[in-house]
């Protein structure tokens, strides 16, 4: 699949290889046993950080990446799913849905700190908006943060969150009027992960073994009021600024999950002989091969037409949020296609442990589900086109 040039620079590819190399000298040769230890080394945070990786898209004041956009997004997750493992990538980028409200909200002295630490690997951000109460809808969320005198006091329950565990800050959706409805009073709130009345469990899954996910309860957590992120009760908007970039990173990683599967397969087909022939000279594997083909080059069109666009002020807007919504949707179906054909042309192996599309169609439904889910996604794009 042939990225488009006019849309790249060669910073963006001088990026994307350096990216390439972590992969294979730092990733590469652990990742299977990372995945059934069902974690990876807290070090590797900080070596990631080392290459760039956790500064995308933040302020170089606090050790983002300076001119760094979309398109280096959508690089770097092709590149880091040739791990095949989805589970390694969430948590190893947690804090790229957890820490954008910290970037764009908190006080200099909060961001020179945590934001400080949390880029340079140091410490871990995660994100917690879905409640055991539900996930889809955001509005109906019901964790409360009471005011007393300067702190706020959190009690409430997350569940499903991605390096929930390890992480030492979270970035967490709160209600702070208990009598406002649906979407009003609503606010987010920075929370030492460490605090006392917070506990935590890990949650056993079908797929992301490698990643951290947790289920979180806090009991009377005491929260400084200043670590409140944008204004009192207008979370709302923050959580749904935050969702554009989160989906467009899941589709962008959907999309390089489907082409590993696909360049796994093709491997396989021009190896495997079934019936005195190579799979490849079977015409049926062929189409379905062309098949794959023709999801991918589909798909990376709309991430770079979507990446272009979110680099474009003017062109921001709910047009924009729809087609984000529609790409989360066209990119996690090529994902679930291409797993599935990878396997069926890898055949008895594919359905092995270690073969990455075994991993891949294992990871499939939660970058189906995870940051809004297909249906969520239609709902959310016919509200944008003014239906
Ligand atoms: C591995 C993993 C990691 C995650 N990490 C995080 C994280 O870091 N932080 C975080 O906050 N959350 C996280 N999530 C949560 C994720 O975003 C939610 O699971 C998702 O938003 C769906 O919410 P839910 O699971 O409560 O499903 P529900 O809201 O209960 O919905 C269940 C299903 O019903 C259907 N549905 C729901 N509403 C509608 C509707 N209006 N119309 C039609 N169909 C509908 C959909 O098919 C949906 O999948 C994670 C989830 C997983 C599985």
């Amino acid at each position: 699949m042939k990225h488009n040039p006019i849309y790249y620079t060669d910073q963006h590819f001088a990026f994307a290889d350096s990216v390439r190399k972590f992969v294979q000298k730092e990733l590469m040769p652990h990742i299977n046993e990372w995945e059934e230890a069902e974690t990876f080394p807290k070090e590797l945070y900080q070596k990631a950080a080392e290459i760039g990786l956790l500064g995308i898209g933040f302020d170089e004041r606090y050790g983002g990446i300076p001119e760094t956009d979309a398109f280096h997004v959508l690089l770097s997750s092709i590149e880091l799913a040739k791990t095949g493992s989805g589970g390694l990538c969430a948590s190893l980028l947690s804090h790229s849905i957890g820490a954008p409200p910290i970037n764009h909200f908190a006080s200099d002295e909060i961001k020179e700190t945590v934001l400080t630490q949390i880029l340079a690997g140091e410490k871990i951000s995660a994100l917690a908006i879905t409640e055991p109460s539900g996930g889809s809808d955001v509005a109906a969320l019901k964790t409360k943060a009471l005011r007393d005198g300067d702190d706020y006091i959190v009690s409430g329950e997350k569940t499903f969150i991605t390096s929930g565990i390890r992480a030492d800050y979270y970035t967490v959706a709160v209600r702070t009027d208990v009598d406002a409805k649906g979407p009003n009073g609503i606010s987010m709130l920075l929370i030492d992960a460490h605090s006392k009345g917070i506990s935590k469990s890990k949650l056993d899954k079908m797929g992301w073994w490698a990643s951290d996910t947790a289920h979180l309860h806090f009991d009377q957590v005491r929260v400084p009021a200043h670590h409140l992120l944008g204004a009192e009760n207008m979370g709302f908007l923050v959580i749904m600024n935050n969702f554009n970039m989160e989906r467009f990173f899941l589709a962008a990683s959907s999309f390089g999950f489907a082409l590993t599967c696909y360049e796994e397969a093709l491997e396989w087909a021009r190896e495997r002989k079934t019936f005195g022939k190579r799979l490849l000279d079977h015409q049926v594997v062929r189409h379905k091969l062309v098949d794959m083909a023709t999801r991918l080059t589909t798909t990376l069109a709309l991430l770079e037409d979507t990446a272009y666009r979110l680099g474009k002020p003017e062109m921001q807007g709910n047009e924009l949020i729809a087609q984000i919504c529609m790409l989360k949707n066209v990119a996690t179906q090529t994902m679930q296609f291409c797993a599935d054909a990878a396997v069926q042309t890898l055949g008895g192996m594919g359905f092995m442990r270690g073969t990455k599309s075994e991993r891949i169609y294992r990871d499939v439904k939660v970058n189906m589900i995870g940051g809004g889910a297909e249906e969520i996604m239609k709902d959310l794009a016919s509200r944008q086109l003014g239906y």
